[in-house]
């Protein structure tokens, strides 16, 4: 299907024009053999620089290729610098004004949720961002989602690195590449959820905030969604992606294919047990989300989730598997 590549970033349409348009002329011109063979070579080498300064090149990239885990790391970098960022936090909203300002420049459009909910620290506001590409309105068939909070604690100074930053910034990268497609990209919804990380401890009550309020405004459009995948905790050096057992069956097979055909498969197993995370509202009211988390990861929820623990590679590698998986399988 032509539409699953992309035109490599370098060839520039004004170059295949030119290109086209000087095959044309030859082909209008009959003049005699020695002068058509005196004139071959120059001719020639004056296409192959044409083709050289326009960038014009005859093979396609698959779009998945375009995926930089180094553009990626550099939005993780750029939210840690920002400091703590739990719910609530003037840092967490300046995270928001950097999210939709980046989504904007791929020409993504970002609505903000604001809603309130009771906590162990009381009332507290989170503010979920849904974006769409360009000014679509009518319902997205799937949901690309990642947590951008980071988990409140009071002893330490926890930046969240690669819990909380690691899967945003790969959504940000992941906004770039699929506009190079607007097709694809107008069926797809990105989420980042507020309120992931319980103030206290994980229970039915504390963490989740952001994607039950989700899921509880979705509940009737939940039809149109095939599907959908959350990202947390990607961005290991040591990526080692973690799958729950109870993870939708077509989709956890679709990502091992997907990391299969990127001989990337070595990097991601089943977990040990099962994983509730942002992905289990979703999956409540009949959306089938997998959630990829490299659940493997010692400094997890302390001060040491810094940004040397995670690296561009991993987050490439996901972000690649991933957009694989969307373009061959569940949107194809
Ligand atoms: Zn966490």
């Amino acid at each position: 299907m032509l539409s699953a590549v992309s035109v490599s970033a370098g060839c520039k349409p004004a170059g295949r024009t030119d290109c086209k348009s000087m095959f044309r002329t030859a082909r209008y011109f009959n003049p005699p053999l020695s002068w058509r063979i005196w004139n071959f070579f120059p001719r020639a080498l004056g296409l192959a620089a044409l083709v050289s300064v326009y960038g014009c090149s005859f093979r396609t990239a698959p779009l998945w290729e375009e995926f930089s885990g180094a553009k990626a790391f550099g939005h993780v970098q750029h939210l840690v610098e920002l400091g703590p960022r739990p719910a609530g936090s003037e840092a967490l909203e300046k995270s928001r004004i950097y999210i939709a300002d980046q989504l904007k420049s791929f020409g993504w459009t970002t609505t903000r949720s604001e809603f309130s909910a009771s906590t162990p620290r009381g009332m507290m506001t989170f503010v979920n961002l849904v974006a769409r590409f360009g000014n679509q309105e009518g319902p997205a068939q799937f949901l690309l989602c990642s947590h951008y909070d980071t988990k409140t604690f009071d002893a330490i100074r926890f930046v969240g690195a690669n819990d909380g930053g690691s899967s945003t910034g790969l959504l940000i990268e992941m906004a770039r590449v699929l506009a190079i497609n607007p097709a694809l990209a107008a069926k797809v919804e990105l989420v980042f959820f507020d309120g992931e990380e319980a103030f206290e401890n994980f229970t039915a009550t504390d963490g989740l905030y952001g994607s039950h309020h989700f899921a509880s405004e979705l509940r009737e459009l939940a039809k149109n969604f095939r599907g959908g995948i959350l990202f947390d905790m990607i961005g290991d050096k040591s990526l080692q992606v973690t799958l729950s057992p109870d993870s939708p069956i077509d989709l956890a097979r679709n990502i091992f294919a997907a990391a299969d055909a990127l001989g990337q498969r070595a990097h991601f197993t089943y977990f040990g047990g099962g994983i509730t995370d942002d992905h289990t509202p979703l999956n409540e009211i009949g959306i089938p989300v997998i959630d990829l988390i490299d659940f493997d990861f010692p400094p997890w929820h302390t001060a040491e989730d810094t940004l040397d623990k995670i690296s561009a590679e991993s987050l490439e590698i996901v972000g690649r598997v991933a957009l694989y998986d969307v373009m061959q399988f569940e949107l194809k």
